[in-house]
């Protein structure tokens, strides 16, 4: 059967890293399934391709419905949501992760539903089981029968061959088992769970609706329902909510922290709260941490949009220079060529971006971006802000070198594909063709999440592996299909 066609990532929006879940689950209100809606739409941007949402109605039981595309197309209209009846629901969006990347079948599509002895289970996760493979291989072998390609199966499997009593014991039992990175929202027929594993890599959030608790991947999906933000699970930690309130357990063996350092430059909507700081006020500090380390003559600093918007704002007020809106961003591209023919992709960024040329016109600029990932885009880019007549053209880039791939959930090209794999910093200013190019130091993105010292290279404080190359985890399947680790120093 052919792939079915949705309105994936934008097909210009290439040259970026894509998170690639989001999972937000509520208990104790009416009509569980519209919130859940809400809060997967304002998830949107943490995975476009397909959305699923399971409810539990104490009359009806278990329902579910899945679907490609926006959460917006599929979730609002009456004959799927009232399919969702029930006061407890959990959602989940994606972009494809482990599993059919680009291919994804409806059968990949999460919440996964498990039924056991003692009732059914739904299950949402956001991350990557890094030794998936190796625990397929195992569950096959004994006997389980794998209904999807998604590494995310793997927990059910694990649940189902458990001996523990309760659904939130076999969980513990599953999760215990698994390798990587995973944030896991759950429900039974009376509970909500939520997990997070023990180096706390993706988020999750609490919060409190009226008599009712949520739980999320980031706070602006509670701001979307009117929640109240009460605060993040631990790294490590399990809640467990009910009509008696939330349990909170710590199941694993206790390891210093090393949250996504991405997501404060890039992933996470600039409305959320991560860590206890704005997102967006962290990334006005990385704009002028850059302006501090790499300043540069010019007479105005302006964002990629939209990403690129506050480090650009950081950058100015810090150096002084101007802001200007030297982009512009068509905020309508997402749904407008689905299926783009030739002649059409070869229009390129310029469908998406287009140059204010009045004020670009004669101008040393400073383009401020929040990554650079193939170099593709900033290449065009570049060439747009020539043609218009700037001057001269500075990149800064809000994130150091992204030279290593993650295998934490987050969609990254093969490390050969990365322009900072195989480039110097001096070299990739030759390819990209710009008067100069500096990335924030990897000590300066740590002072402008919070670390006052900088990072501490005995046992960094953050995930940052896709900098510096040093996985917190081991990414055992990948290096049993070959990936070679960064030599020891
Ligand atoms: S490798 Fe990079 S993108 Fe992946 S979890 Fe670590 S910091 Fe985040």
């Amino acid at each position: 059967m052919p792939a079915p066609r949705f309105p994936i990532a934008h097909p210009f929006d290439d040259d970026k890293l894509r998170e690639e879940c989001g999972i937000f689950g509520v208990i104790g209100v009416q009509d569980a399934a519209s919130f859940v809606a809400l809060g997967l739409h304002a998830l949107q941007h943490r995975g476009q391709e397909a959305g699923g949402i399971v409810t539990h109605d104490p009359e009806q039981g278990f329902n579910s419905a899945r679907r490609f595309g926006y959460v917006r197309d599929n979730f609002t209209s009456q004959s799927v949501m009232e399919t969702l009846p029930g006061p407890l629901g959990i959602g989940h969006v994606r972009y494809s992760t482990a599993g059919s990347k680009g291919q994804t079948q409806i059968r990949d599509v999460q919440p996964f539903f498990g039924e056991f002895a003692m009732g059914g289970a739904a299950i949402a996760h956001n991350g990557n089981i890094t030794n998936a493979n190796a625990l397929r291989r195992e569950l096959i072998e004994r006997g389980s029968i794998f209904q999807s390609s998604s590494d995310s199966e793997c927990i059910i499997h694990l649940m189902a061959r458990s001996l523990q009593r309760t659904i939130p014991e076999r969980m513990e039992d599953a999760l215990r088992r698994v390798e990587g990175a995973f944030s896991v929202v759950a429900m039974t027929r009376t509970k909500l769970i939520g997990v997070r594993d023990p180096l706390g890599v993706r988020p999750l959030v609490l919060g409190k609706i009226g008599d009712g608790w949520c739980l999320s991947s980031e706070t602006c999906a509670l701001d979307i329902i009117g929640a109240e933000f009460i605060r993040e699970i631990e790294p490590g930690e399990m809640v467990v909510i009910n009509d008696g309130g939330v349990e909170s357990h710590f199941p694993f063996r206790s390891q210093p922290s090393k949250f996504c350092i991405f997501e404060h430059v890039y992933f996470s909507r600039p409305d959320s709260i991560l860590g206890g700081r704005s997102v967006y006020e962290t990334r006005e500090a990385i704009g002028r941490e850059l302006a501090k380390e790499s300043p540069v003559e010019a007479d105005l600093v302006c964002p990629v949009p939209d990403s690129g918007t506050p480090a650009a704002i950081g950058f100015s007020l810090e150096s002084g220079i101007p802001y200007a809106m030297g982009i512009i961003r068509n905020q309508y591209m997402g749904r407008t060529f689905i299926e783009p023919t030739e002649q059409i992709r070869n229009m390129g960024v310029r469908l998406k971006l287009n140059v204010n040329r009045a004020l670009i016109r004669g101008k040393r600029v400073i383009l401020v971006d929040d990554s650079v990932v193939r170099g593709t885009t900033s290449r065009k880019i570049k060439d747009m802000i020539l043609d218009a007549g700037a001057k001269e053209v500075h990149f800064r880039i809000a994130s150091p070198p992204t030279a290593w791939p993650c295998f934490y959930g987050v969609d990254t090209p093969e490390r050969e594909k990365l322009l900072a794999a195989t480039m110097t910093e001096d070299e990739m200013r030759t390819h990209l063709g710009v008067d100069s190019l500096k990335f924030i130091s990897l000590n300066g993105l740590y002072r402008a999440v919070g670390e006052t010292n900088g990072r501490d290279s005995a046992c960094p404080q953050y995930c940052d592996a896709c900098f510096s190359g040093e996985y917190p985890v081991r990414p055992s399947d990948m290096i049993e299909k070959g990936f070679s680790l960064k030599a020891a120093e």
